[in-house]
């Protein structure tokens, strides 16, 4: 049975060997960030829905964790927004009432923390990681394309009256764009802001992987220890750990993988093509794009419908074409 929900394990560079878990339709957020490596967001929207039934969830997971696979995370993330659904809050239960000895993560932009059910919902997760990349609404919309009601002092909000009441590990991410979210007064904003919250965790993050929009730039080791130092070591902060090794990532996630090589081989695509045509979730689509193209067997091009994937061909192939 193909699953629609379960991704992985994947090796991630913040989790270990992460089980992905993706309640929401590609691509469905409350953002359309800039930097997204899933493409620009088809459904942008703030409502809660009931995008699939929980014990659709529920069964695929039942079936994948019977034999108590080794994982260092099931994790709550992929396709879009996950507190969007409204079956997070029975499936974050379900998952620490029937499986507890598992660590559950939730991955999120935050945006929806300024609601009191999301809040609740979130509370018997073991670790829950919202993003941070400003606190000036103009760079947040420059970044994020949020949906026009959202507001990001509103949201920091949230996310202190979320960490007033949550027990579990919060940790936060800080996305970083250089020139962006860099100047000095964007970095006294996110000290400030840091401190309202009181995470337990700060991980700095910066692109990986072809982004939505072209003027994305990573931030280099220097640029990101600039940031650091910023915002001080005093609360953790620290740059997101090195990538784990190609080969070892591929070991993990073998027929989605040969499924997504054998489409590339017919066609380059994009990650919304390969959604629609294996039927994997976005997550993991986009999850084992980035391995092949750090193991030099993906090359990605930007073109007018957006980033398209391609087998990488071997410099003889290249002459003869
Ligand atoms: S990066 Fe996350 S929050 Fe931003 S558009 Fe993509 S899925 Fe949504």
């Amino acid at each position: 049975m193909r699953r629609k929900h379960i991704f992985g394990p994947v090796l991630s560079r913040r989790l270990g060997l992460s089980l992905g878990v993706d309640l929401i339709p590609f691509k469905t957020c409350s953002y359309d960030c800039a930097y997204c490596e899933c493409g620009h967001t088809t459904e942008e929207t703030i409502t809660r829905q009931d995008f699939f039934p929980a014990f659709e969830v529920m069964a695929e997971l039942r079936e994948v964790l019977a034999s108590r696979p080794r994982l260092d995370s099931i994790t709550l993330a992929g396709s879009g927004e996950p507190t969007l659904a409204r079956s997070l809050g029975p499936i974050i239960a379900w998952v620490k009432r029937e499986y507890p000895e598992y660590t559950l993560s939730v991955l999120t932009n935050g945006s929806l923390l300024t609601d009191r059910n999301v809040r609740e919902e979130l509370l018997p997760a073991d670790r829950v990681i919202p993003t941070l990349t400003t606190t000036n609404q103009q760079t947040f919309e420059r970044i994020h394309n949020p949906h026009p009601s959202l507001r990001i002092d509103e949201i920091i909000r949230g996310m202190e009256q979320f960490r007033a009441i949550y027990k579990g590990a919060l940790w936060l991410e800080v996305f970083i764009i250089p020139g962006l979210n860099t100047t000095d007064a964007e970095l006294a904003g996110l000290k400030d802001a840091i401190c309202r919250i009181n995470p337990d965790n700060v991980q700095l993050n910066t692109l990986d992987r072809p982004p939505a929009e072209c003027w994305v730039e990573a931030a280099s080791n220097a640029e990101l220890e600039r940031v650091i130092q910023a915002l001080g070591r005093t609360r953790g902060v620290g740059i997101t750990g090195p990538r784990p090794p190609a080969s070892a990532a591929a070991q993990v996630e073998t027929g989605a993988t040969d499924l997504i090589r054998a489409t590339l081989n017919r066609r380059p695509s994009t990650v919304e093509d390969l959604v629609r045509t294996t039927g994997l979730a976005g997550g993991e689509v986009a999850k084992i794009l980035g391995t092949l193209e750090r193991a030099g067997e993906v090359c990605s091009k930007r073109m007018a419908r957006g980033v398209f994937y391609m087998i990488c061909q071997e410099p003889d192939d290249q002459e003869r074409l």
